[in-house]
């Protein structure tokens, strides 16, 4: 198998995937991934998902209930806020259940949708993937011209090219920051550290410049490796999952064996409907080829699916070869179906989410 997204393109055996993580080669170097622009019905929504989001993350901090913030996540002062309603440690019973909730919500969660989370709504896969990466693809354009411009040598254009990338994305992490910081100390007070004079808030302009350069570093350089290697939700799903959870899925049954595309192909060939394109592996922002099955690097994008359905449809084949689906659906050749059990947690969900909003919205002092 030949990784045609990441910058080494070495041979690989059927199984070497199982060795390292696709983004590393066999001497432990970096191999960066450079995802091609996926189109499609799944990346339109996406799309929409992250005009959603955007829109209440720069607006959430300006939104006051009681004169307070909606939210605020006071850490060094112990002080949080949650829909207008101050928590202080004296309220950890509260927090307590708020977490035990919280982590019996992620455990459904995952086993009946897998990591749709970390695909539709993760903010780090909606900053990469919906704001970064767009920018990118605006700046250097799209994958090939990325990997031409970064083997090339270093002409003007190369140089412009990359000053510019570079000042906006440190730009846009600057902005982030800001933003970011305001759900921690309030915006009244992250205005103050603006207006007034630097040394009246050292600490304050200090931590705007260190989440501006750690956000500036996680989307410029370090990117995928935040979902592949750090996040710890992600390394999880080997214990969440089972075979009856929706995850994106490549149907070997049908796909295999896989096999180029020829016009006038007869049947005797005997080749499932895989026409072995690489484009699900060239859209993949992780660098891996979802026919090897379900990896912890998969972090449910769906820009495989899109990818996989444009080809389907040009060589006039039903798609969804690679779509949502569980393991034993797979296997049993069933489409997903909202099953008993995901209905049965989803109630669970709601009961716990009820339980929790009731506890939240008690009058204070309760
Ligand atoms: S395998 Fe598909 S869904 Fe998973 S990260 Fe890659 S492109 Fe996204
Ligand atoms: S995009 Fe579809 S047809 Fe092409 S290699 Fe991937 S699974 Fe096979």
């Amino acid at each position: 198998m030949n990784n045609n997204t990441t910058e080494t393109t070495e041979p690989q055996q059927p199984e070497s995937f199982r060795d390292r993580i696709a983004t590393v080669d066999a001497k432990g170097k970096r191999k960066w991934v450079f995802a091609q622009k996926p189109k499609g019905k799944f990346y339109n929504i996406r799309t929409w998902v992250s005009w959603g989001f955007f829109a209440l993350f720069f607006t959430l901090p300006f939104i006051k209930l009681n004169g307070r913030p909606l939210f605020l996540f006071n850490i060094p002062e112990a002080k949080f806020i949650i829909f207008g309603k101050i928590f202080w440690p004296q309220d950890f019973v509260i927090f307590g259940l708020t977490m035990v909730t919280f982590i019996i919500f992620i455990v459904l969660f995952t086993a009946a949708f897998g990591r749709l989370f970390c695909g539709w709504v993760c903010p780090q896969t909606i900053f990469m993937e919906m704001f970064f990466r767009k920018l990118e693809y605006l700046i250097e354009g799209d994958a090939a011209k990325q990997r031409l411009l970064k083997n090339g040598p270093w002409t003007g254009e190369k140089i412009r090219k990359k000053l510019t990338k570079h000042f906006v994305f440190f730009l846009m992490s600057f902005v982030i920051a800001n933003f970011f910081l305001a759900y921690i100390i309030g915006v009244d007070e992250l205005k103050k550290i603006i207006s007034e004079p630097i040394s009246e808030h050292v600490v304050g302009f200090l931590a705007i410049i260190v989440f501006s350069a750690i956000f500036y570093a996680v989307y410029a350089f370090f990117r995928e490796q935040a979902c592949t290697v750090v996040c710890p939700y992600g390394r999880l799903q080997s214990v969440l999952l089972d075979r009856n959870s929706m995850i994106v899925a490549y149907d070997h049954k049908r796909g295999e064996p896989r096999g180029k595309f020829k016009k006038n192909q007869t049947a005797e060939l005997n080749l499932g409907d895989c026409i072995d394109c690489f484009h699900c592996v060239k859209v993949c922002p992780t660098g891996i080829d979802i026919r090897n099955g379900t990896q912890m690097e998969c972090v449910g994008c769906t820009a495989c699916i899109d990818a996989c359905d444009e080809m389907m449809v040009a060589v006039n084949r039903p798609t969804g070869l690679v779509r949502y689906a569980s393991e034993a659906g797979i296997s049993e050749g069933k489409k997903l179906s909202y099953t008993g059990r995901m209905k049965f947690y989803t109630i669970l969900l709601v009961i716990l989410s009820g339980i929790l909003a009731l506890l939240i919205t008690q009058p204070e002092g309760y």
